[in-house]
């Protein structure tokens, strides 16, 4: 995971570099740290813990005064969270900032040390900078490019060398990495966001390429030193976008920011009232050809893909199967040209993900992504893009992005529904005017944000959770027990609400809450009988309904309402209370709601 950054320009580059990567640290937060040329030396400061302990560090220490830099925040894989494992890491004439594992570091490692070289960090990245040291030959292209060959696994690498104080360098691997070009400046970040405030003009460096970075030049080019020309890229996302906007939390913001990150997904995708995603290459008769759907994804984007098997099964009749991608990669699935692989990721860089699409492209199937950062490697890499248009999400907690993958969903299956003659054209019609109402009834759910509050409250001092739910329900309901786990380290498990009493329910006391969902109406007398039983055993409930569903006062502690709408659409509704819950629970226990211990948002390593 992890973001690297870079800055080669006329300014002094150090509150450049710690501004951009306040912008990733979304990716990682075990340390931070940065490398400048000072004075004709690269200079490295670098601190466990978050950017704000760099920051502070160089306060009342060294900061670094110089025009070009490159910089880092780190979700630590090899090598525990320690100012020594921090990165940039290097010697006085090569230092380097890196994205990714070097999978043969130990290898590389030996035989350095063999060559008289030692290593003062137990990371796999030191054995990569010092490989560069060297190979160094004065050429630094030739030098990068002959390590590369050299070494297995995955970068986005950042590279300074002594030799050469008024350029940066930059290669890739399975590792997201842009060169932000601005005016007599030009950037490296694994991201946008971390540009933003400074260009919107970007290049995509693509797999095996190296990048030359100086003021007023970039010069790109492939592994055997052939220059590349490249077309700029523009990115479309608002400055505010990446900033709190008032906000306490990204979290806060980004979960008020659902009704128009939905209205901005669905609208481009319906036309004259009906599903329309030929933009996407994706034609009903190219759709209606598949004769299996898999749903491949991880976290928060597995659980939209279990909401998406329900309500396409429901309506067009397809089998659809959701895997959870680190799994559906080893378990080799039986594949064929008659079958549709999409795979759900919000930042269209997650490893497992990606290596579940190059599964699916190698066992001859279509792939389908649904992504919301553009040009990411999963989009470019599948057959077919739905892209969401969610903006960017900083907060590690997925909310919206959620929301707007749901949103996807319920377009596919009305498009596929329709297209298999499993619904007429009035049905399809009225299911995407109940689409288009979405985004409104976000808005009136997220009334329910003091009632959340209050819940939270009740819930701070539990130590476990049970979330219960059928049908949708039951899928919605690991989206809010993942949540909450995540960011208020609160135990808490899903379970179809009828599963209970197989054995989950001895776990029961008035220690556990229970939160269940019951937003389907024909499930709903069974849910509530589910309900009883966990009540009957002393557990307090929170219990999500829809605002006309009759409530039994025996039936629960507290009711969260959500809008009426017709049961196929509630998720989205009912998501909003899950997540405020979760937001606040978090809050109250004073944890650290936008970046959870040992997270990351984009998950780039398996
Ligand atoms: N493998 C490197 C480290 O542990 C980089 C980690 C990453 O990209 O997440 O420092």
């Amino acid at each position: 995971m992890c973001g690297i950054v870079g800055y080669v320009g006329r300014k002094n580059c150090t509150d450049i570099l710690i501004d951009a990567l306040s912008k990733l640290e979304y990716r990682g937060y075990d340390s931070a740290g940065i490398a400048v040329f000072e004075k004709g030396s690269i200079s490295v400061e670098k601190a466990q813990g978050k950017l704000s302990n760099l920051c502070s560090k160089m306060e009342n220490g060294h900061k670094p005064v110089g025009k070009v830099g490159i910089g880092h925040t780190r979700w630590a894989t090899h090598g525990e969270p320690s100012d020594i494992n921090s990165h940039p890491h290097g010697n006085k004439r090569v230092t380097i900032v890196h994205n990714g594992i070097i999978e043969n570091y130990k290898q590389i490692k030996e035989f350095l040390e063999e060559q008289g070289y030692s290593f003062v960090s137990q990371t796999d990245t030191e054995t990569l900078a010092k490989l560069l040291d060297y190979y160094y030959d004065g050429d630094p292209v030739e030098t990068i490019a002959k390590t590369l060959a050299e070494v297995e696994g995955s970068y986005a690498l950042g590279i300074m060398f002594r030799d050469f104080p008024d350029r940066i360098f930059a290669a890739r691997k399975d590792s997201p990495l842009i060169i932000g070009v601005g005016k007599d400046e030009n950037f490296i970040a694994s991201d946008v966001p971390a540009i933003l405030k400074y260009t919107r003009d970007y290049y995509l460096l693509e797999q095996d390429e190296i990048a030359v970075i100086r003021e007023n030049d970039i010069q790109i080019c492939d592994l055997h030193k052939k220059p590349i020309r490249k077309e700029l890229q523009t990115a479309t996302w608002d400055v505010d976008a990446a900033e709190k906007g008032g906000y306490e939390h990204f979290m806060l913001k980004e979960i008020n920011e659902q009704p128009v990150a939905i209205r901005t997904t669905i609208a481009p995708r319906i036309a004259d009232g009906m599903p329309s995603l030929e933009e996407c290459g994706l034609t009903a008769e190219e759709l209606m050809r598949f004769r299996r759907i898999f749903i491949v994804a991880c976290g928060t984007a597995m659980h939209a893909g279990m909401v998406g098997k329900y309500i396409i099964e429901r309506l067009a009749r397809v089998e659809v199967t959701v895997d959870i991608a680190s799994e559906f990669r080893y378990r080799n699935p039986i594949l064929t040209a008659e079958d549709l692989v999409i795979l759900i990721s919000q930042s269209g860089e997650t490893a497992d993900t990606k290596a579940a699409l190059m599964l699916a492209r190698e066992n001859g199937a279509k792939t389908l992504s649904v992504v919301n950062v553009k040009g990411s490697s999963i989009a470019r890499e599948s057959d077919y893009v739905i892209y969401t248009h969610a903006g960017p999400e900083i907060s590690v907690a997925s909310t919206k992005a959620y929301t707007v993958q749901l949103s996807v969903m319920y377009l596919l299956a009305f498009e596929l529904a329709y297209a298999n003659g499993k619904i007429t054209e009035e049905e399809c019609r009225q299911h995407i005017a109940s689409l288009q109402q979405i985004p409104e009834l976000v808005t009136e759910t997220l009334e329910c944000e003091k009632d959340c509050q209050m819940v939270a409250s009740k819930l701070m001092n539990a130590e476990s959770l049970l979330y219960i739910g059928r049908g949708l329900d039951y899928a919605l309901s690991m989206e809010g027990s993942l949540k909450l786990k995540e960011i208020s380290y609160i135990h808490s498990e899903s379970y179809a609400a009828g599963e209970l009493k197989h054995g989950t329910i001895s776990l029961v006391t008035d220690a556990m809450p229970v939160i269940a969902v019951a937003t389907q109406m024909d499930l709903y007398d069974k849910t509530v009988s589910n309900i009883k039983e966990v009540k009957a055993r002393g557990a307090n409930v929170v219990l999500i309904c829809k605002k006309s569903a009759e409530v039994d006062p025996e039936a629960a502690d507290y009711v969260i309402r959500i809008p009426d709408v017709e049961d196929l659409m509630t998720p989205i509704l009912a998501a909003v209370p899950l997540q405020l819950i979760a937001y606040y629970t978090s809050v109250l226990k004073g944890c650290d709601v936008d970046k959870p211990r040992n997270l990351a948002k984009s998950v780039t390593v398996e």
